[in-house]
């Protein structure tokens, strides 16, 4: 039994052992979908190849606004000093210095409570967003192909050094603040796992493909293609269509045209993944007694019967 907690409530999810089959191949649904590309983006939370569009929630603006007053509320509440034999004497607005002995004010005790229960609700919201969005796809479609973002490269700071200091530094703060709301690392290890609960396939297109610079008509490149342009316009053909809609159009084929093998000339697209790879994604987990729990299983390893990769390699949709 794991224990964990979010804001005030306490969860225990209990571990059972149960041989579920995997599904042997796509669902009527699923292959009548087909393959899909999806890119991932903050002006729209995903443009699927086949047009459709997913609408970014931001959640963590909607709760900016109760976020901050909480948060200056709980900057308002203090500490009481206690005396040597645990009485309240004073009442301090700064933390007391160590060797001091102090306890929470009954105000901050509830202020805290009041940001934690925001930042809980805030994660429940974006939980169900994701869940959403990946259950859509693995149960439409026989082949998500999604790109390989590099999150922490995208989102690391403009700020650059002292002595080349970066340029549009808050501008980026703000989109690195959007990405990590968005929670893409997330979408994908669900992705992951439910390709293989559902008998779907996850394809990886390759990091280095320029799938927002190339044209998915005519498969020329553009040099150079700002974040502000929304729409695609090619200089060789002539092609004028919404940016992130190209972009899924090319991680599509560039995921499906088997370039996506590593340098070690394995696939990466894979339902049968190791979970233990992904195992640091879990929450902590502790027995009743406090100890920490070793090794956590995840919720595709607990999958019995889940392919191993060369099946995965081998496996051919029906058509
Ligand atoms: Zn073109």
């Amino acid at each position: 039994m794991t224990i964990s907690h979010t804001g005030k409530y306490w969860w225990a999810s209990i571990l059972v052992d149960e041989r579920i089959d995997q599904p042997a191949h796509p669902t009527a649904r699923q292959r009548a979908g087909g393959p899909v590309g999806m890119d991932l983006g903050v002006h729209c939370l995903a443009v699927l190849s086949n047009g459709e569009l997913i609408a970014n929630p931001r959640h963590l603006r909607t709760a900016a606004n109760r976020l901050a007053k909480a948060q200056r509320q709980l900057a308002r509440t203090g500490w009481w000093i206690l005396n040597g034999s645990g009485q309240p004497t004073q009442l301090s607005r700064r933390r007391p210095p160590r060797g001091v002995a102090y306890k929470p004010t009954t105000g901050r005790l509830k202020a805290r409570a009041r940001v934690s229960r925001l930042y809980a609700e805030l994660a429940a919201r974006r939980a169900t967003t994701q869940h959403a969005l990946t259950k859509h796809l693995v149960t439409n479609y026989d082949r998500i192909a999604i790109e390989d973002l590099n999150v922490a490269g995208m989102t690391c700071s403009a700020k650059g050094s002292q002595d080349a200091p970066g340029s549009n530094v808050a501008a980026k703060a703000g989109l690195n603040r959007s990405i990590l709301d968005l929670g893409f690392g997330e979408i994908r290890r669900q992705l992951e796992y439910k390709t293989g609960w559902y008998g779907s396939q996850l394809v990886v297109a390759d990091r280095y493909a320029p799938t927002s610079k190339m044209c998915s008509v005519c498969r020329a490149v553009k040099p150079k293609l700002s974040l502000a342009e929304r729409t695609y316009t090619c200089n060789w053909c002539g092609t004028s269509i919404d940016r992130d809609f190209n972009a899924a159009c090319n991680i599509l084929s560039v995921a499906t045209n088997a370039n996506n093998y590593d340098a070690c000339g394995t696939q990466e697209s894979l339902n049968a993944r190791p979970a233990a790879r992904r195992a640091s994604a879990q929450p902590v987990a502790t027995t009743l007694d406090g100890q920490a729990i070793a090794s956590q299983v995840t919720p595709a390893k607990q999958l019995a019967g889940h392919p191993t990769q060369t099946e995965a390699r081998n496996y051919k949709p029906d058509t």
